[in-house]
């Protein structure tokens, strides 16, 4: 056979980009399954944005991540959009089909297909913690796999109330607001507790949501979206108290999977991409260090921060 030197090509385009470590797991996945692919993470700027797509379609790319701030503004530049996509008006993944492009949100689905390797959330009520991009994804695919009702606590009310609107107006479950002014005690008929809030990620790791612990009984599965440190303090405390777990880093590799699925037709193997994950999030890494060392002292720094990095 002739060589063949012209390797396929996505990537993912965001600000910033310097600290995402998805282009390692998704890279480790094609050199285990010894597919000839490239995932080049790029940083684009909001204004460059067209100019990023038309040359991954110039270039012929078989289909893009994107991150922030680009999830919605991308969806100008597509041919179309799946049905999740569609609901939620964000993109997290592009993919190539035929000449299109066609957007898709795999956020949620990520989410969605780590838990149900523990359970089938229909007809499950939910409580859901946080309003913002990844609490919309997972409140859209609870609702579309038929959650039947899905409680949405966050401190910031008109947050609060687009994500139930949405799902109140576009699906079949039933959405309800709590809003989040005290320690919130969890509801004894909650079968499913999720954490989408950004609370509890490195490098702010001690801390921690405003819930009376007490309240998590055995009957629940509880879920976090914190992907590092994996076993966040809630994952720890529900533990404790006979929960069944579920960390961020099934729904980071999940997602992961399943954009490879979408671009390369091949179900890859979630233990390389989670045992890359896992190395890159021990506290002694490069990686955690260069977080650790750049973090954000105080809010006003973190303008400054993006624009160093
Ligand atoms: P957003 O900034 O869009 O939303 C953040 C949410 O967290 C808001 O609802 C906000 O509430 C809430 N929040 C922040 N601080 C607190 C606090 N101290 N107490 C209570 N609520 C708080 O972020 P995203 O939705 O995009 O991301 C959220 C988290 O999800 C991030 O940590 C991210 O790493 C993680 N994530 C994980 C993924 C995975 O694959 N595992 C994929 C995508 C995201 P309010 O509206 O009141 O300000």
């Amino acid at each position: 056979m002739a060589p063949n030197f012209l390797s396929e090509l996505t990537g993912s385009f965001a600000m910033p980009a310097a600290e995402n470590p998805t282009v390692a797991m998704i890279e480790a996945a094609y050199r285990h399954h010894q597919l000839d692919w490239r995932y080049i993470n790029c940083e684009v700027t909001p204004e460059n944005l067209a100019a990023a797509v038309a040359g991954a379609r110039a270039m012929n790319w078989a289909g893009f991540n994107c991150s922030l701030p680009h999830k919605v503004a991308v969806i100008r530049h597509l041919d179309g959009l799946g049905e999740s996509a569609s609901i939620m008006g964000a993109v997290n993944c592009v993919a190539r089909r035929g000449t299109s492009y066609i957007g898709e949100n795999t956020d949620g689905k990520g989410f969605l297909a780590s838990l149900r390797e523990v359970v089938d959330p229909a007809g499950r009520s939910v409580v859901m913690f946080g309003a913002g991009g990844a609490a919309r994804a997972i409140g859209v695919e609870l609702a579309l796999a038929e959650a039947a009702s899905i409680t949405v606590v966050n401190r910031d009310p008109i947050r609060g109330k687009t994500v139930v609107d949405l799902l109140n107006e576009k699906t079949a479950a039933k959405a309800e607001l709590v809003e989040w002014s005290m320690t919130y005690p969890v509801p004894a008929a909650a079968e499913i507790v999720v954490n989408a809030t950004s609370v509890g990620l490195f490098p702010d790791v001690d801390a921690q949501l405003d819930l009376d612990f007490e309240t998590l009984g055995p009957g629940m599965l509880v879920a976090d979206v914190i992907p590092n440190p994996p076993r966040t303090r809630l994952i720890r405390e529900a533990e404790k108290r006979g929960c069944k777990v579920l960390d961020g880093l099934g729904m980071l590799v999940n997602q992961g999977v399943i954009g490879v699925k979408y671009w390369t037709g091949v179900d890859v193997d979630a233990a390389v991409m989670r045992r890359t994950l896992l190395h890159l999030f021990e506290p002694k890494s490069s990686w955690s260090q260069d977080l650790l060392a750049n973090r954000p002292q105080a809010a006003g720094d973190i303008d400054d921060y993006r624009n160093k990095r």
